[in-house]
């Protein structure tokens, strides 16, 4: 039976508790399971280490290669997304770095990716550290930058940290048979969901609005069973599977992401109109801003700006000025908690970005929690003020 998207976020991967006797997940924290005989167990582990998902009979084996925890966030999320499957791992970072180690194992390790991404991705896409190369594309040059090596096209919408649309279904037609990966972490399924639009995998830091309490670190991609089996086979193998007390908590965190989501937009849209009256501020990035989505994507794409905004005061300075005065808001990175943060994303999280593709030294990204509006607002004027 399929519900509306409320009610999956609250009882998706929960529909067995009650036959279990519970009302929430169990956590199976084992490291190790036991295996009931030497064929079985060989069996198993060859199915799971291949990227199998865990059949009727079979023993889990171990950890790294699968665990019910993690299994139950992975269904739940899948759902919200929908795709058929998805993967969960450490970290964001730790699932972006899955994927690109499947595109190298297929033999087509070029990836084009378009600018701006999270720094993080920027960084490892730079490096080629997993044996990738990259080509920056704009979101209309996607076409141009393909090549036959190409195993991968990489967007960002909202983009991070200058908030700006990225049409997806544009960008899924120039990729052709290229598999398009939307990191879909500041929009969440709530506002956007990219397979709809053909992307083949969407990318969450589930650190951010899925965990939603700044108390956890996970990653997770929603795709096809394929694509499922290529990503738990590279976990399987290389680690970076999510821990299962992160999973009971992301998969908890999922009950209020709509909730979440859609009030803290509402706060961000008051103290998005807020700072864009303020002498001291240049420009507020957030989409619906003018000048924020050209392409007129916000209520087709994405139903609504999303709780992260950023705003100019001009340079560093300016910038350092307000960081050290907030109090009620943490200067700090990461986004999406209950609790407001600030932070300089040309120092911080975009520091490793190439100079060009740098955000500007004015620029601060403030990722709005559930704070009455009206003293977050009073903290940024003291703030800008002082
Ligand atoms: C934080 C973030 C990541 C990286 O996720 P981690 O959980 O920190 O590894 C990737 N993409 C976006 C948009 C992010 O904000």
């Amino acid at each position: 039976m399929s519900h509306r998207f409320d009610t999956t976020a609250v009882h998706a991967a929960r529909e067995d508790l009650a036959s279990l006797g519970v009302h929430v997940p169990p956590i199976d924290l084992s490291s190790t399971a036991p295996v009931p005989d030497v064929e079985t167990g060989g069996d198993s582990y060859e199915h799971l280490a291949g990227g199998g998902v865990l059949e009727p009979g079979q023993s889990t084996v171990y950890q790294r290669l699968w665990n019910p925890t993690v299994a139950r966030f992975e269904e739940a999320l899948a759902r919200l997304e929908g795709a058929e499957q998805s993967v969960a791992y450490a970290s964001g970072m730790a699932a972006l770095s899955a994927a690109l180690l499947a595109i190298v194992q297929l033999g087509r390790p070029h990836v084009v990716a378009v600018r701006p991404l999270y720094g993080g991705s920027d960084h490892v896409l730079s490096t080629g550290l997993l044996g990738t190369s990259v080509t920056w594309a704009q979101a209309d040059t996607v076409d141009a930058a393909i090549t036959p090596d190409t195993g991968l096209v990489i967007v960002e919408s909202p983009g991070n940290p200058t908030l700006e649309l990225v049409d997806i279904a544009a960008v899924v037609r120039q990729a052709g048979t290229v598999p398009v990966l939307v990191d879909n972490t500041f929009a969440t399924p709530v506002l956007q969901r990219p397979l709809d639009l053909g992307a083949r995998m969407v990318l969450h830091s589930g650190t951010k609005f899925l965990g939603g309490h700044g108390d956890l670190l996970a990653g997770v991609i929603a795709t096809d069973a394929e694509w499922a089996a290529r990503l738990r086979a590279v976990r399987a193998l290389t680690g970076g599977i999510l821990h299962p007390l992160a999973a009971y908590m992301a998969h908890r965190g999922l009950q209020t992401l709509p909730v979440r989501v859609r009030a803290q937009q509402e706060n961000a849209t008051v103290v998005a109109a807020w700072l864009a009256d303020r002498p001291e501020v240049h420009r507020v990035l957030h989409p619906g801003m003018p000048g924020t989505d050209p392409g007129g994507l916000l209520g087709r794409q994405m139903a609504g700006p999303g709780a992260v905004l950023a705003f100019d005061v001009g340079d560093y300075e300016a910038a350092a000025r307000v960081v050290d005065g907030v109090h009620l808001i943490t200067h700090a990175v990461s986004l999406g908690g209950v609790d407001s943060l600030i932070q300089h994303p040309a120092s911080l999280t975009h520091r490793p970005v190439a100079p060009k593709a740098r955000p500007l030294p004015g620029v601060l990204r403030l990722s709005v929690g559930l704070e009455d509006p009206a003293d977050l607002i009073a903290d940024l004027e003291q703030a800008l003020t002082r």
